[in-house]
């Protein structure tokens, strides 16, 4: 097939090309060995041979910690206002992509999330693709997500396959098209060719409760938290008033919070109707690869294996998923 194709050689000229349309940000293994995404500045070359990094990109459209609504006696209720520079995120991988595209439905539906709508519209997206580890596991279980991007690079021998799929991606073609050559090249290995599956009905049941596997995956786990912090789904947040000592002012914040931890389920009055930590992992599992709510039918594992990653004792949700998930795909 005829192709868009761009050189190993000139991935240089591209990145300093894409620094005119906004800042750019990729992975970047630092001195201490761990990837992050953080700014490409010139002499700061991409890590594009990193599986993956610490953080998801979801740390530039949810912040850890962030103030959503301020209030003073003079001034009443405030929303934040923010300047959202262009920002673009070169070398996400198909999972990230998905991440962000679930992302996308939690906080852009019906009522869209105003902070995040603003960060998403600054945002352009740059895939490339990838090869999946032994902690990876988008290449086992199916969800309908799809890895969405303004641009995709498809590596083939001596280079990549460049394809826009969003004006804004054509755009930037069209910008850096003298690094590109119209090349004959066989369709290349698609890594997003993992999504798009949906799940049928039975996958949408309750989970037994009476399943020894809660007890046991319980009994190991630290409730430390790191496997929904580096999550690309989970977005759980906690919402806090917290008012000024001149009792005229107060801010209310949100932060990211963690369905394993104790405090997730607790309401007010001390009542928490997820007290054991055998029921925060069912709950777990079922968002992860069932779905609920408004997105029941779309599993929020894309499979990243950064959970596998960070887990400090070794908990894989993954034999599991294939005896429950295999049986349902079975029915
Ligand atoms: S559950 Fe684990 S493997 Fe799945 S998306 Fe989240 S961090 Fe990645
Ligand atoms: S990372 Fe592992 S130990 Fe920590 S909360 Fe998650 S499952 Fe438990």
């Amino acid at each position: 097939m005829a192709a868009r194709f761009i050189s190993h050689d000139n991935l240089e000229l591209l990145l300093e090309r894409l620094r005119m349309y906004g800042n750019l940000h990729g992975p970047v293994r630092g001195d201490d060995g761990v990837v992050r995404f953080t700014a490409l500045s010139p002499g700061t070359p991409p890590d594009l041979s990193a599986v993956r990094s610490l953080l998801p990109p979801k740390k530039y459209l949810l912040h850890p910690r962030e103030t959503i609504l301020t209030y003073t006696a003079d001034a009443g209720y405030q929303l934040p206002s923010e300047e959202n520079s262009p920002l673009i995120l070169f070398g996400l991988h198909p999972c990230d992509l998905a991440g962000i595209q679930y992302l996308d439905r939690l906080f852009l539906g019906d009522d869209p999330d105003l902070l995040y709508t603003a960060r998403r519209a600054a945002l352009t997206l740059i895939g490339i693709s990838c090869t999946p580890d032994d902690f990876c596991s988008c290449h086992r279980f199916a969800t309908p997500l799809e890895a969405v991007s303004d641009l995709f690079l498809a590596s083939v021998d001596g280079g990549y396959v460049v394809t826009s799929s969003s004006p804004r991606g054509y755009e930037l073609l069209k910008g850096v098209q003298e690094l590109l050559e119209e090349r004959e090249i066989e369709s290349p290995e698609d890594s997003r060719r993992f999504f798009g599956q949906a799940v049928s009905g039975p996958a949408f049941s309750e989970l037994d409760a009476t399943l020894p596997e809660w007890q046991e995956l319980a009994n190991h786990c630290l409730g430390c938290g790191a496997c929904s912090l580096c999550c690309p789904t989970c977005a759980c947040f906690d919402v806090l008033e917290c008012g000024g000592l001149d009792g005229d002012s107060a801010v209310r914040v949100r932060r990211w919070d963690n369905c394993l931890f104790k405090s997730h389920a607790q309401v007010a009055g001390g009542m928490n109707f997820r007290k054991d930590r055998a029921e925060r992992f069912r709950y777990r599992y079922r968002h992860k690869y069932r779905g609920f709510g408004p997105l029941r039918g779309f599993p929020a594992c894309v499979g990243c294996g950064r959970c596998r990653v960070a887990c400090p004792a070794g908990l894989d949700l993954r034999p599991l998923a294939e005896r429950l998930e295999g049986a349902h795909h079975e029915q």
